[in-house]
């Protein structure tokens, strides 16, 4: 028996927020009946079957149910739990998927073969087309010019981060500095196991947890360890030794002490900020872009969707299941063309992927917040 499954009470209440839920009406689809088979299959009463594996492997995993239960069931460590038991079942693609995309060498070959021999109109070619080859590896570490450090900063950059949001890293990167922070990116960090560990595999999951821990410890006395992007963000929260440590970029940032050093210029535009599921669920730093945003004199801010709603990235399911992630697109996609803003804001890489491969992006620039903060920084 699971203990944590025995703490769902079956009250219903998470059924609301499941996007799988939601577009199907069917119970087994839900946080309760998805609970109920981790626990069936744990306890033996159910073997593991293609449809057992269906079941648990399209759980988006936006944790929606998590933030909404009043018994405070641990959802998302349920479904790792449940991931591991149907790993048996997972297909050549899946497989294929968790193997290569946490790895940043294979990353890389992949997207230097794909850009030219997938076609655009696949989820994967359209990803794939967003990947910046040339993009450097960042500094390991950077100091503040001119002013006193006020501490030192360990940034975790992801294991694609520098190809397909370099522009973020830099960003972030460039916040900091002008905060007065010495910024240390450890070269030997890894993946932070978030696929991993979605994917069943929990050993290699914690294998990068110890990688990532024993990088950041060598670092010198680090003040924080700010993640990037909030998928990324969701696992190391739940890290051992560096989740005390942990904070997303936007809520670093946002802190009186920190916003106070930094200044930005007017731009009067559009911004349509989508708070990823993580963001909100998991990491509760929806308020913090926000106020972040705010301090851009002449910003028209406006939220997309639903907050804490899963916009159909959740993890592989933008390539995996396209219809499932199709569907929960288009409520983004209609508010993106109904509103034509200039730009799309996400602090989630993969969810920012996704919303742009389903837009006509002419005349709309989408990127993470930071990287528009850093655009409009008065610099020293
Ligand atoms: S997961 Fe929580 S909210 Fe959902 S049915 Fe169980 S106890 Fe109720
Ligand atoms: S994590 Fe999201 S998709 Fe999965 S059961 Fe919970 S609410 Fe539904």
């Amino acid at each position: 028996m699971i203990p944590e499954a025995a703490r769902c009470v079956k009250c219903g209440l998470c059924l609301a927020g499941c996007p799988t839920y939601q577009l199907s009406s069917s119970e087994t689809m839900s946080p309760r009946g998805r609970i109920a088979l981790v626990q069936a299959l744990a306890q033996g009463q159910l073997v593991v079957d293609g449809y057992s594996h269906e079941v648990l492997a399209s759980c988006l995993l936006c944790r929606r149910c998590e933030a909404m239960c009043p018994s405070e069931v641990p959802f998302g460590m349920l479904m790792d739990r449940g991931r591991e038991l149907v790993r048996s079942r997972q297909g050549w693609k899946e497989k294929l998927l968790i193997a290569i995309l946490p790895r940043r060498v294979w990353m890389h070959l992949l997207a230097r073969i794909g850009k030219a021999a997938l076609s655009a109109t696949t989820p994967m070619g359209k990803m794939l087309t967003q990947a910046r080859l040339d993009a450097p590896e960042p500094e390991e570490l950077c100091r503040p010019r001119g002013t006193r450090t006020v501490g030192r900063i360990g940034l975790f950059t992801g294991c694609t981060g520098s190809l397909f949001d370099s522009a973020a890293i830099e960003g972030a990167t460039e916040l900091l500095l002008q905060a007065g922070y010495e910024v240390q990116i450890p070269r030997r960090q890894a993946c932070c196991g978030a696929l991993d560990a979605h994917g069943g595999n929990g050993k290699r999951a914690a294998r990068l947890l110890a990688v990532n821990e024993a990088a950041f410890a060598s670092a010198g006395e680090l003040e924080a360890v700010v993640s990037i992007a909030s998928g990324c963000g969701a696992q190391f929260a739940g890290y051992p030794a560096l989740g005390e440590k942990h904070v997303d970029i936007g809520s670093f940032l946002a802190q009186e002490q920190v916003i106070s050093r930094l200044r930005f210029r007017p731009l009067a535009k559009c911004a349509m900020v989508h708070i990823p599921c993580t963001l909100e669920n998991v990491l509760h730093g929806a308020e913090a872009v926000l106020q972040l945003l705010q301090r851009i004199p002449g910003l028209h801010i406006v939220e997309a969707g639903k907050r804490g709603a899963c916009c159909g990235a959740g993890g592989t399911a933008f390539l995996l299941r396209p219809d499932l992630a199709d569907s929960l697109r288009q409520p983004f996609v209609q508010q993106i063309g109904g509103l034509a803003p200039d730009y799309v804001l996400s602090s989630n890489v993969s969810c920012r992927l996704h919303l742009q491969a389903g837009v006509d992006t002419a005349g709309v620039q989408f990127m993470h917040p930071v990287t528009l903060l850093a655009q409009q920084l008065i610099r020293d």
